[in-house]
């Protein structure tokens, strides 16, 4: 991978000393925040940074977990080295992916069965996948009201957000991170998104149990969920049944119920079921889990569950060689000042984007050994 300098134009994208707690004065020049960043990086080796993660050491986990959403390319190089030597202890905790509509009352959900799981001797961490938030400061820890007895929680680990990236970056930098919390010896791991956009097939490609949130008296189309998602959920749970709005809840239960048996059998051979619950008034939690159990139990028996993973991985690995593609590619030297040439001439019509696009990959090509094209 080239080093493309990107180190000298993201002062502001280690997030390492605020982790630390090390304060960030405003009021000084830039080259001194340069120099004091660099007396308080205090970066160690992969090596302390993976023996401190196996021994669950939370504070090297969330530091290592900075290294991962880092667009330095040294913390790049160093992330995967404590990755590669955290891989061996990662794969053993359930995945779980939580998704709905903001306002479904995800977070309320997740401090409801979070807790009822550290109650039960689980270790949970908790991380996210919302590239596009509108929630200031990255979702999960913007507002201090979510979460509260999770985020205190000593059998807990609660991760916002990584801010910023394209959607493939910020999946990229969940699945490293839950291989962490993994080796970290946590045995759940939520990933949290909001039930919108795309992130749904991204959360959907990197768990083993993918739970969809509604709510009673709203249609699909005004919850915004697209019929994918509801194809990709192994359980659906219409939150909110308390008070008066319970009876509406059983009601739509069933509705749902009907509209997915109307979708093709899973290749898990597992139904997924429609259940109801309270995240406020924590009932029907304790049934959500219940179901995810059934289905591990039944998708370890099918080989389903091992299989998946291993899709899973191989996907992982396609997006992968895409992203090192793609970021090699444009910050090749001769593509930067051929592209915007090529640009031009596409505008005025003067060449067809294929064409263009084909010269440039040929010229990119050209320049690098091993070029195998016939
Ligand atoms: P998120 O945006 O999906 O994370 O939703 P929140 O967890 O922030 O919840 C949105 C609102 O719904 C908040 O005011 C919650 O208090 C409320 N809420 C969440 N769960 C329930 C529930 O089970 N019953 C009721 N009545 N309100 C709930």
């Amino acid at each position: 991978m080239s080093d493309n300098n990107q180190h000298h134009h993201h002062h502001h994208s280690s997030a390492l000393h605020v982790n630390a707690g090390v304060p960030q004065p405003e009021q000084i020049s830039k080259s001194s925040i340069e120099r004091f960043k660099h007396a308080g990086r205090k970066l160690l080796t992969a090596q302390e940074y993976a023996d401190g993660i196996l021994a669950g050491n939370r504070i090297l986990l969330s530091q290592a977990i900075t290294l991962v959403e880092s667009a330095r390319q040294q913390h790049h190089a160093l992330a995967q080295d404590i990755i590669s030597r955290c891989l061996p202890h990662a794969g053993k905790s359930v995945r779980i992916g939580i998704t709905g509509v903001p306002g479904v009352g995800k977070s309320t959900f997740i401090e409801a069965l979070g807790t009822h799981l550290t109650a039960l001797g689980h270790q949970l961490a908790v991380l996210a996948i919302d590239p596009s938030s509108t929630r200031t400061k990255g979702s999960i820890l913007g507002d201090k009201t979510r979460m509260e007895s999770l985020s205190v929680d000593k059998n807990a680990f609660i991760r916002p957000s990584p801010s910023s990236g394209s959607l493939g970056g910020v999946a990229r930098k969940t699945r490293e991170s839950i291989i962490l919390c993994e080796a970290a010896g946590f045995d759940v791991i939520f990933v949290e998104t909001v039930g919108v956009g795309q992130s749904e097939t991204a959360v959907h490609g990197m768990v083993d149990f993918f739970l969809l949130l509604m709510l009673a008296g709203a249609g699909d189309e005004l919850q915004g969920i697209k019929r994918g998602i509801m194809e990709m959920a192994d359980a659906i749970c219409i939150n909110k049944a308390d008070g008066d709005n319970q009876q509406a809840a059983q009601r739509a239960r069933v509705e749902y119920q009907n509209a997915l048996h109307l979708f093709p059998q899973a290749p898990s051979g597992w139904t997924p079921p429609v259940q109801t619950c309270s995240a406020r008034a924590q009932t029907g939690i304790s049934q959500v889990w219940e179901t995810v159990q059934e289905y591990l139990t039944k998708t370890r028996q099918n080989g389903f569950f091992e299989e998946k993973r291993q899709q899973q991985k191989n996907l992982t690995l396609h997006e992968a060689i895409d992203e090192i593609l793609q970021s090699d590619f444009y910050n090749d030297i001769k593509i930067k000042t051929a592209l915007p040439q090529m640009q031009q001439a596409v505008r005025q019509d003067e060449m067809s984007a294929y064409v263009a696009a084909r010269h440039l990959v040929d010229m990119y090509d050209q320049q690098h050994a091993g070029n195998n094209r016939p």
